[in-house]
């Protein structure tokens, strides 16, 4: 399957000068949706997973998609404010400023094991503070994985140790 086809290039959003990856074309062909799926689940082949983490918001599209497929729970990290229950909390870097992510602090026992799961890979910090998180709570990192990594961006520095797979690299 050529996903390529299926990203959309949005000059300007969403601000002057940034050029963002749109998978909404992707999501929106059934086709592409099941294929994207089975590769995401494919990157995973051999390894164990308890729970699948997605990353508001686009990372709950397909985080649990792949927790059923897997077997595992799917859990929310969401910014704050959002979520209901007791949260941790960890502070990522913006562009300007920063923001912070929360987790509900019974999401995860010690020792099991998760998928981290996103849309785009792109600075790496989102990515990094969700690592956090999980490690937090004693659960361990089995693979960081993505639609699409904005290779040029060296987000995987930022996850340097952590196994990292995506559909698509730019
Ligand atoms: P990072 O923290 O790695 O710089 O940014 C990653 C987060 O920003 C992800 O949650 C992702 O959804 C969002 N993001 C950054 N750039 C893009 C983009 O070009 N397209 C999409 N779909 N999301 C992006």
């Amino acid at each position: 399957m050529d996903f390529e086809s299926y990203i959309r290039d949005v000059a300007d959003f969403p601000k002057p000068g940034v050029t963002f990856k749109d998978i909404t074309p992707l999501l929106n062909n059934t086709k592409a949706l099941t294929a994207a799926s089975d590769a995401l689940l494919n990157m995973l082949e051999g390894v164990h997973v308890d729970k699948v983490v997605g990353v508001d918001s686009r990372g709950f599209i397909f985080a649990p998609m792949l927790a059923s497929k897997l077997g595992a729970g799917f859990i929310p990290v969401r910014k704050k404010g959002k979520l209901p229950y007791k949260t941790l909390s960890e502070p990522y870097d913006l562009e300007y400023g920063t923001d912070i992510l929360e987790i509900h602090s019974d999401a995860i026992k010690k020792g099991e094991k998760v998928l981290v799961h996103d849309d785009v890979l792109a600075t790496g910090g989102t990515a990094q503070a969700v690592c956090k998180l999980v490690e937090k709570l004693g659960g361990e990192v089995v693979q960081c994985n993505f639609l699409i990594q904005l290779a040029f961006l060296d987000g995987a520095e930022k996850l340097n140790g952590y196994p990292i797979r995506s559909l698509l690299r730019y």
